[in-house]
């Protein structure tokens, strides 16, 4: 049981594509307990392993009072949109209007290496796309319009977060963060 520290933008690991898991071990299940005890403390909606440096595919939620957590996710998205503020994690304090498919159907693996399949929409929909897109090592800020993207990179230029070290700033758990 340990939480850790929450991975912010400008580190490497979030840009990088997360390798898939091949062992259903101990260790894997020491992740999924980690990432869901770093998630709840945070707190957020929804944890992704490079997050915390781990470069696999496994994430988790936490969305209407349920918590889950899903290996190896492919996705199936609904063509239907949704738009609503979403943030993350690695990005404290900011949120913007971010499009997402309306619904998913996520198919991947339990710590156990049990094939799984996960049905969302609205705010559940949103988590399993936002943290299968960090798995490709893809952003939230990389979903938005061109003039929307450069307002957030203007934002967090002058963030405090990112021109220090001290990574511990607590963020409104309303629609995420992820
Ligand atoms: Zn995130």
């Amino acid at each position: 049981m340990a939480i850790q520290p929450v991975r912010l933008f400008g580190d490497p690991v979030l840009s990088t594509p997360a390798l898939a898991v091949v062992d259903y071990d101990k260790e894997l299940r020491k992740l999924v307990q980690d990432l869901t005890e770093t998630m709840l403390d945070a707190p957020g909606a929804g944890l992704a392993a490079p997050q915390i440096g781990v470069g696999l595919r496994v994430f988790v939620w936490d969305v209407d009072d349920e918590l889950g957590h899903l290996i190896n996710p492919t996705l199936d998205l609904s063509d239907d949109e949704q738009e609503g503020d979403e943030g993350c994690l690695s990005f404290p304090g900011l949120l913007y209007n971010t499009p997402r498919a309306m619904r998913v159907v996520a198919k991947g693996f339990n710590m156990f290496g049990d094939p799984i399949t996960v049905e969302g929409s609205e705010l559940l929909a949103r988590a399993i796309q936002h943290e299968t897109d960090h798995l490709d090592g893809i952003l939230f800020i990389d979903r938005l319009d061109t003039a929307l993207r450069k307002e957030a990179m203007k934002a967090i230029r002058e963030s405090e977060w990112f021109n220090e070290s001290a990574p511990t700033i607590k963020v409104s758990p309303h629609s995420g963060p992820f």
